[in-house]
């Protein structure tokens, strides 16, 4: 079985990223700029926000969070993501979720100007990506399908099932499936029979929240699973997958940790980098 090292993938990718910003210095003579907006004190968001500056720093990039408290108002943040789309020094803008229950998430995806949406959340990248146009895509499952891609670089007329039909997750890694003509489904609360649909997969991806709900007798022999979720047990941190069963029927499986999460933040530098380009042609 292939342990698809996350780690490592998004090491190597961080390099090609650090030579890129390099080469667009010396052609633009400026590097891509990332602006976080970070509000609230939330533990996890701090550690997230902290994680993608230090990224960000080590692939040559300009980056900046802006820190606000809990209780600042929404007009405050729209105002500062128009400034910040006003900017010509920033490439990309990041308002780190979840939101304080006052602020309307929806209204603040769409305040960023889709050119600088680092999340790929805006309606109009999500059209985009459904078009099959380019546009920014989502972080974690465009992780998820470098990491595939590695695997398999062929992924035409493969069977894919995707479990979660998040916005964030399992609708873009839909998108991204299609785009490489992989037969996709997916499932998600009301599906009749996860398992049968998994049964029948080439490639699984899990993005659900439900420690290790895909079973080793759900995965056909040589499948490729992506296992996206992120849960806390009292066995520590676990997948959406059962890591043990699994790596005994699959050809390639992510780890939990050191799969799939370190990857979401190298894609997070690597938009960045994509919407500087765009806005330079
Ligand atoms: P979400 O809660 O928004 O969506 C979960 C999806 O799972 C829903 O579409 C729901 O219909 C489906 N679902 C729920 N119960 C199900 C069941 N029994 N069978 C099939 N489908 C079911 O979650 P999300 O934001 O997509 O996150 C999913 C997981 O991925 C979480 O554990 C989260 O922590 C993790 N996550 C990891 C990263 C990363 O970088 N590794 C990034 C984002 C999210």
């Amino acid at each position: 079985m292939i342990l698809i090292d996350g780690k490592k993938i998004a090491a190597e990718l961080r390099e090609e990223l650090k030579q890129e910003v390099a080469e667009l210095k010396t052609k633009y003579n400026k590097v891509p700029g990332l602006t976080v907006i970070l509000i609230g004190d939330m533990a996890p968001s701090q550690i997230y926000v902290r994680n993608k500056e230090k990224s960000a720093n080590e692939v040559g990039l300009k980056s900046e969070v802006i820190r606000y408290p809990d209780t600042v108002e929404e007009k405050t943040i729209l105002e500062k993501i128009e400034e910040l789309n006003n900017d010509e020094n920033i490439s990309g803008i990041l308002v780190q979720l979840p939101l304080p229950k006052h602020i309307d998430k929806q209204k603040v995806i769409e305040t960023i100007i889709p050119s600088k949406d680092v999340d790929g959340f805006h309606p109009m990248n999500v059209g985009n990506l459904s078009s099959g146009y380019e546009s920014s895509v989502p972080c974690t499952p465009l992780g998820c399908y470098l990491m595939i891609k590695k695997i398999e670089p062929n992924l035409s007329g493969k069977k894919a099932v995707v479990v979660g039909r998040s916005n964030l997750n399992g609708k873009p890694m839909t998108q991204l499936l299609l785009k490489e003509n992989c037969t996709v489904t997916i499932t998600h609360s009301r599906t009749k029979d996860l398992k049968a649909e998994c049964l029948e997969a080439d490639i699984i991806v899990a993005a659900v929240g439900i420690p290790e709900l895909v079973k080793g007798d759900w995965v056909k022999k040589d499948a490729i699973v992506i296992d996206v979720g992120i849960n806390k047990t009292e066995n520590g941190l676990v997948g959406d997958v059962a890591f043990d069963e699994v790596s005994k029927v699959a050809k390639a499986l992510t780890p939990v940790p050191g799969g799939v999460g370190p990857m979401t933040i190298a894609c997070l530098l690597k938009n960045t980098i994509d919407c500087f380009k765009r806005s330079q042609k």
